[in-house]
């Protein structure tokens, strides 16, 4: 009999992650937990409804029984059954974020024999959230690495304000993962922008194309040719409400970075533009292979494969919340050495497993 682990919800970043990561080992090491205070650091606490919706979307993957799962709960109950493979289907029925419900939902699919589909409506390109392409192209193909394959398609688009976006996520899994290395940056070998705006007042996507083809950008090798503007109201993917987003996307040998930011009432076009060229140029720039937001997503696969090993730029917040709910879940060896041109290398070496810990 498994103990319930208990967590505070208020550790580290304090939000939405505690949570999506605590399912995540949950579900897929078959362990109970209780969490309290959560999303104990944002302005309104407790459960909202992308939240909600992970909890309900774990829960339906894994026939767990779950006491608290209402919008602005701040505790949780969660005790998972075996993970069931399959197709799903789930609804955030907001502007809440598709990728973060599939944060707390692929991990566990990960493992095991039968492979499944998961569909997911609700926002695709959404502030402080990754955007579509950023789970397809960066993290997915970093998922392969570990033996499992996971593809996506998108077949509407949906933004921050009235959602209504599809994700279907494919998932084939592995019997084993093998554990991960990515401690070199490869050689830049090309980058590419798409350029979402719906809706919008006249004139934003052509303002943001004159920021990606401005001179100080140039080194990315943003062109006329490689900027694709999504901006048709016409066809089946085209969203019904309004929003903006900028991708960049940096590819380093095989490897593709997307960097992504959202437009929205009061920010400048110019802004988004600027922000998501600047930070693909400091990555192209820089020697550290894993981008920081690929960094905190990759740390509940690698726990799961039972270590790995990279290098970032440096940790952010986000990632350390995420190291410290792994090693409330795992007997884990976490390691933080600086490295000094590179960044941050990070090392996680699981301790022999435990009677249990298998799902
Ligand atoms: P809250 O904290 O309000 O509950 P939340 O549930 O939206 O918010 P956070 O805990 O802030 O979630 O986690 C956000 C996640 O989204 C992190 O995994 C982070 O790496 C990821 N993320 C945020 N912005 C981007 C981006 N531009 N590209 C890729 N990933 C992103």
């Amino acid at each position: 009999m498994n103990t319930r682990i208990v967590i505070d919800g208020g550790m580290g970043e304090g939000g939405g992650q505690v949570l999506r990561a605590s399912l995540a080992l949950s579900a897929a090491l078959g362990k109970p937990f209780r969490m309290t205070n959560i999303r104990a650091r944002r302005p309104k606490p407790g459960l909202k409804r992308q939240h909600l919706t992970c909890v309900r979307a774990v829960q339906t993957i894994c026939g767990a029984k779950v006491e608290g799962d209402a919008v602005n709960s701040v505790e949780l109950e969660f005790s998972p059954g075996a993970v069931r493979p399959g197709e799903y289907q789930f609804q955030v029925g907001t502007g809440g974020s598709v990728t973060l419900v599939l944060q707390a939902v692929v991990p566990p699919l990960l493992l095991g024999e039968t492979p499944s589909e998961i569909t997911v409506t609700g926002g695709t390109h959404v502030p402080y959230a990754p955007p579509f392409e950023f789970m397809r192209d960066t993290l997915f193909p970093q998922l392969a690495r570990l033996g499992p394959q996971a593809t996506a398609r998108m077949d509407r688009v949906g933004y921050m304000d009235t959602g209504g976006g599809s994700v279907t996520v494919n998932i084939t899994p592995a019997a084993v993962l093998t554990p991960f290395q990515r401690q070199e940056a490869e050689e830049f070998s090309g980058a590419e922008a798409v350029i979402y705006g719906h809706n919008l007042p006249e004139g934003i996507v052509e303002r943001e194309t004159t920021v990606l083809l401005a001179e100080r950008y140039e080194p990315l090798g943003l062109t006329a040719e490689n900027i694709r503007c999504e901006n048709s109201l016409c066809s089946a993917a085209s969203p019904s409400g309004s929003g903006n987003a900028v991708l960049v996307t940096v590819r380093r040998g095989e490897s593709a970075t997307v960097f992504g930011e959202c437009g929205w009432r009061g920010r400048t076009a110019e802004k988004v533009a600027r922000q998501a060229c600047k930070r693909a140029l400091v990555f192209m720039k820089s020697e550290a292979p894993v981008e920081e937001h690929l960094a905190d997503q990759l740390l509940v696969p690698l726990a799961l494969a039972g270590g790995g090993a990279f290098v970032a730029k440096r940790i952010t917040p986000h990632a350390r919340t995420c190291l410290d709910v792994i090693a409330r879940f795992m007997e884990i060896k976490i390691d933080l050495a600086p490295d000094p041109v590179r960044g941050v290398r990070v090392t996680l070496e699981r301790k022999a497993p435990r009677h249990g810990d298998a799902r």
